[in-house]
Parts: C-alpha cells; sequence; structure tokens
C-alpha cells in the first residue's frame, strides 16, 4: 500500500527523486532534479572557430547548448530554479573570470526580463547565474512590451521581441567611455547581442565584449 502511494505521489509530480537527465538518484533537493554525475559533468567547450557578432568586439562561450547544459539552462529559466541557476553561475565562475581578468570591463551587465515574466517567475535567470559565479553586476537594461519565450516566434515577432530591450534611463550617464561585458545564458542567432551591444554604444560605452553560457549550433 505505501509503495502505491509512493508511486502514486511520484507520477502525481508531488515527489521527483530521479535526475531528469540520466534517471540517476537524487540526493539533495537543491540539485533540481540533476543527479551528482551529470551535474559533474559540465565541461567547457571552445568552439574552433568564433563567428562575428556585429558591435561586438569579442566574446567567449562556456559550452554547446546540448545535453545536460541545456536541460540546467532551461529548468534554470521555465522551471523558476533559483538554485540551478546558482549552480550554473559555479561552474561557469572560472571561465568567467579568465576572461573578465582578460579584458578588464568596467561594467558587466546582463539583458533583463520582461516585468510580467519577472514577477510570474520571481527572479532573472542571467541575474541569479552572475550571483552564483560572484561576479558583480550593473542593472542597465530593462525590458518592455515582450513577455513570452523566444522558441517559436516568426521572424517579424522576433524583431518586436529584440526591440523590446531598452536601456534604462538612470544608466545613460554612467555607460560613457566604458568597456561593457553582456553576460547572457544562450547564444542563438546572435540578435538579442547585437541590439544590445547598440544599445550601450549609442550612448557612449567605448566596447562591448560578451559570455555566453551556451552556444546553440
Ligand atoms: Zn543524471
Amino acid at each position: 500500500m505505501i509503495k502505491v502511494f509512493a508511486q502514486l505521489v511520484k507520477f502525481s509530480g508531488l515527489c521527483e527523486e530521479e535526475c531528469i537527465s540520466c534517471g540517476g538518484p537524487i540526493y539533495s533537493k537543491d540539485q533540481g532534479y540533476f543527479c551528482n554525475a551529470c551535474l559533474e559533468s559540465l565541461k567547457p567547450y571552445h568552439p574552433l572557430e568564433y563567428r562575428r557578432l556585429e558591435y561586438v568586439s569579442s566574446y567567449r562561450v562556456f559550452g554547446r547548448y546540448e545535453g545536460v547544459l541545456k536541460s540546467l539552462i532551461l529548468s534554470a529559466k521555465f522551471g523558476a530554479n533559483v538554485s540551478l541557476a546558482h549552480h550554473i553561475g559555479k561552474v561557469i565562475s572560472p571561465y568567467l573570470w579568465e576572461y573578465i581578468e582578460i579584458i578588464n570591463p568596467d561594467l558587466i551587465t546582463c539583458p533583463a526580463v520582461n516585468i510580467r515574466r519577472y514577477w510570474s517567475r520571481g527572479f532573472n535567470h542571467a541575474e541569479e547565474m552572475l550571483k552564483g559565479a560572484n561576479v558583480p553586476f550593473v542593472k542597465v537594461f530593462k525590458r518592455i512590451g515582450f513577455g513570452g519565450p523566444f522558441a517559436g516566434l516568426s521572424k517579424e515577432e522576433r524583431l518586436k521581441a529584440v526591440e523590446s530591450h531598452k536601456l534604462r534611463e538612470e544608466v545613460i550617464d554612467l555607460l560613457e567611455d566604458k568597456k561593457v561585458l553582456i553576460f547572457d545564458d544562450v547564444l542563438t542567432t546572435g540578435a538579442t547581442i547585437t541590439r544590445l551591444a547598440e544599445l550601450v554604444l549609442y550612448v557612449g560605452a567605448s566596447e562591448v565584449y560578451a559570455f555566453f553560457v551556451a552556444q546553440a549550433l
């Protein structure tokens, strides 16, 4: 009877004790449904060829947007899992810091999430990743109008989504002559980072660099 109840609880989604990536056992709820083996399997990946991103002087990528890393990012983002976002930050921290020491930026920031989304999720996953990596950041951007996920949008809708990124008025003076590093979770088409870079350069930033947790191929 107890076994049947346990099965019911499990299937109802109230309790999860298997890794959603490999099915292995989970020992701490903080791991957010990923087992130790999967969490430890995260390794940096250096693309052989970096493509040019408009307005971006140079950038770095931690890994490929696939497998465990992809599941982790999706869970942190859409599963509203703050501790997973912190974990991702901790894993990428040495690589992010290595890059920070090379480019020596005056200011580090990340994209904002739509206010509606922020309230429903309760946090900005990119900010939480930076906190997990122990990287101080300044909120430079805000998001107007667009709240939905990017995937599955038409070209026009994507364009609108990209244009929803704006600068916060109170930081405009702060950006003059500054070398800015923008941190984001996934590099896909590059449309978002190009928009963000254009915005800060427009108000006088001297250079823009970028760091991505993962690159979609
Ligand atoms: Zn696993």
